[in-house]
């Protein structure tokens, strides 16, 4: 099942749950808007290339849409759409004053130099810059986009709009970028683990972790929780997995990944295993930080972690999700999980708008606030209406949705 029938499924549950008729069910599972636009380039040998770049917009209810912009090569239509309508329920998770929107390009951003890349997003941007901007969709980073692609994107906008650093977020820090946007997301997920282990009466130093990926959401992660002494037995990139039992040294597998360009391929810090041996391992606390669709009906059965948490967007098909559950493997759903990217999204967005700045202590300790509250509200709706975590976050950001629907009015 794709990412957008799970999303559908996973939807309708809390639907059925909060008596949701089918008319709202409708609006909601109806994107706003859905953009495809033509982005050729010319390769740096000569050649010229076409490709398609997607903007879904889902929901604007709450506010402008907001949601970053991937580049895999896996990317469609129905995936952005699935991405898109995530970022709806998740900004309403954590009550930001968003709606959602994903977008995209079907490329494998390693395969291109600098310079084609940025002539990629700079057409896609000619493509699109009409349909975004700070009061209607705010673009950020997502899985093979970063800071730097979010510049050319700020500067690409700014020559039809003019100065609008507010337009997209996840900038960097020297171009009216936020410092504490990197870490937020990995940030994020260990603040929700953390706080997952203390309602379980377990303590970090009890617990072990074993996370998928090591990009932007990986690492963090593995930072926050190996600094709050959580054991770190394994990790992974697209080169394998590394595990030892007596924890991976953090630090310097930050270390190596800095000095072979983000690369985990040659660690000796810990004996190569596989991927799939990764998510079967032995331990307290399982976070899939990489690709969506990792955890399937057909490896659901061999994971060990009584908890997982959703670091990745749409890790778990939905049929694995239903057998985690059964086994009372306790899941923290994507739309709750990774939401604090999109939280010091809304802080770079805030303060690009006053043209103040923060400074990281208050970010963080915003950020820290947010997902606390969130954490609370999912965590309440969960125990009141005995469902799942996911059924339960779905329910607290659909029902802020619909009611904002129905507060516009639709005339
Ligand atoms: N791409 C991130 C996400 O999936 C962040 C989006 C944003 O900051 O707007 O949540």
């Amino acid at each position: 099942m794709n990412a957008l029938e799970s999303m559908k499924l996973y939807f309708n549950r809390a639907a059925d749950r909060l008596g949701l008729d089918d008319s709202y069910r409708k609006l909601l599972l109806t994107s706003k808007r859905e953009v495809q636009v033509q982005v050729p380039i010319i390769r740096d040998n000569g050649e010229l290339q076409t490709f398609v770049g997607y903007r879904v917009q889902h929901d604007n209810s709450r506010g402008p849409m907001k949601g970053g912009f991937r580049y895999h090569p896996e990317v469609d239509l129905d995936e952005v759409r699935a991405l898109a309508a995530l970022m709806t329920w998740k900004t309403a998770v954590v009550n930001l004053p968003y709606g959602g929107a994903k977008g995209g390009l079907a490329i494998d951003p390693k395969t291109f130099s600098p310079r084609e890349l940025e002539t990629i997003t700079r057409k896609f941007i000619d493509g699109i810059h009409d349909v975004f901007g700070p009061d209607i969709d705010i673009p950020a980073p997502d899985m093979g986009t970063n800071d730097k692609v979010m510049a050319w994107i700020m500067n690409q906008y700014g020559k039809y709009h003019g100065f609008s650093p507010a337009c997209v977020t996840g900038k960097p820090v020297d171009m009216h970028g936020l410092a504490g946007r990197e870490e937020a997301t990995g940030r994020g997920v260990a603040i929700i683990t953390l706080k997952v282990l203390s309602r379980m009466n377990r303590k970090p130093q009890q617990t072990r972790v074993a996370i998928q990926g090591f990009g932007n959401v990986g690492t963090f992660v593995a930072k926050f929780l190996s600094e709050a002494e959580c054991k770190i037995v394994a990790i992974s990139d697209v080169s394998g997995a590394y595990f030892r039992a007596e924890g991976i040294d953090v630090s310097a597998a930050l270390r190596y990944t800095h000095e072979h360009r983000g690369s985990l391929e040659g660690f000796t810090g810990g004996t190569k295993i596989s991927n799939a041996e990764l998510l079967a391992l032995d331990c307290e606390v399982l976070i899939p930080a990489a690709l969506g669709g990792v955890i399937t009906k057909a490896n659901a059965a061999s994971i060990r972690a009584p908890f997982v948490i959703e670091a990745a967007n749409a890790p778990t098909e939905i049929e694995a999700d239903d057998m985690l559950y059964e086994r009372g493997i306790f899941v923290v759903p994507d739309i709750l999980a990774n939401a604090g990217g999109v939280t010091a999204s809304y802080f770079e967005w805030v303060q690009n708008r006053q043209h103040y700045s923060w400074g990281l202590n208050r970010c963080r300790q915003e950020l820290d606030a947010i997902m606390g509250t969130a954490f609370q509200d999912v965590w309440d709706a969960g125990k009141e209406h005995k469902v799942s975590l996911r059924t339960a976050a779905y329910m607290v950001g659909i029902k802020r949705v619909r009611r904002a629907a129905e507060l516009a009015g639709i005339a």
